[in-house]
């Protein structure tokens, strides 16, 4: 599933149609996709309107047409944005194909559990929606003192659960989630409650640093983090451990509905 930086690479596919406008809008109006804005709405609403710039916000995406049109876009599970020539017809899974002058927009999503939906600002301002959602872990208001206050409110709550809470931790997922918690060698099922002030500060401090990172080599040109992360071992049985002087084998297993990964020597539990 996209977590934030894929969500701001395939945000940035479109970037080739920017400052052109949309001659034509082709769906498949059936599709799930569209159950937050039907099609049609899509369809009338957009065309001939120029497309002016993008932004992702954790795992949602937002792009901006001329005359106070929004486009909201999250991938869900399978959701992947490209282009395509002019006279692309749309593959069985394209569901949304803005035709500009010069290329297509594709929006192709095999399982649906992406979505988009249309606002129409009277202002010219972003929806509303989309400027009440909480700080992700770049922005300023992304603070020790507002991390500790939300993992205070789950006490209960196993780590890599809770930074699973896209009201907390937005854009991240499973994999990133695991990240931290192995990068911070504590255990993914450690109840928060039981986690000191001290603690607290370092998952701050290394989920700003783990989505960094992540945007900056997956969110650029979707490259290859270094071998020394987890990431590149979770995704089997039987990996080993990267760090160096461990080399034990990770453990894969469920934690509240989710597959989770952690090296049992280094994070224990
Ligand atoms: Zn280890």
């Amino acid at each position: 599933m996209p977590e934030l930086a894929e969500v701001d690479y395939f945000r940035k596919q479109w970037n080739p149609g920017l400052g052109t406008s949309i001659r034509r809008v082709q769906t498949h109006p059936a599709a799930r996709i569209f159950r937050d804005s039907p099609a049609v709405a899509i369809e009338r609403g957009l065309a001939g309107r120029c497309f002016l710039g993008s932004a992702a916000h954790g795992k949602q995406m937002l792009f901006e047409f001329s005359g106070g049109a929004w486009l909201g876009l999250h991938l869900g599970m399978s959701g992947e944005l490209r282009t395509a020539p002019c006279d692309h017809v749309p593959a069985k899974h394209d569901h949304l194909v803005f035709v500009l002058d010069s290329l297509s927009l594709v929006f192709s999503d095999y399982r649906m559990f992406g979505r988009v939906s249309l606002d129409i600002t009277e202002d010219g301002l972003a929806p509303s929606w989309w400027r009440e959602l909480p700080p992700q872990p770049a922005d300023a208001g992304f603070t020790k003192t507002r991390v500790r206050d939300f993992m205070r409110r789950f006490p209960k709550t196993p780590l890599k659960t809770l930074l699973l809470d896209q009201r907390g931790f937005p854009g991240i997922g499973n994999w990133m989630a695991d990240e931290i918690c192995w990068q911070l060698r504590i255990p993914p099922q450690t109840p928060s409650g039981t986690l000191d002030d001290l603690s607290l500060e370092a998952v701050w401090k290394m989920t700003r640093r783990v989505s960094r990172e992540a945007l900056r080599v997956i969110g650029t040109d979707w490259g290859e983090l270094p071998d020394s992360w987890l990431m590149n071992h979770r995704w089997r049985d039987g990996g080993i451990c990267p760090r160096r002087g461990c080399k034990s084998e990770l453990v894969r297993d469920d934690l509240r509905g989710r597959t989770t990964c952690w090296c049992p020597s280094c994070q224990g539990g």
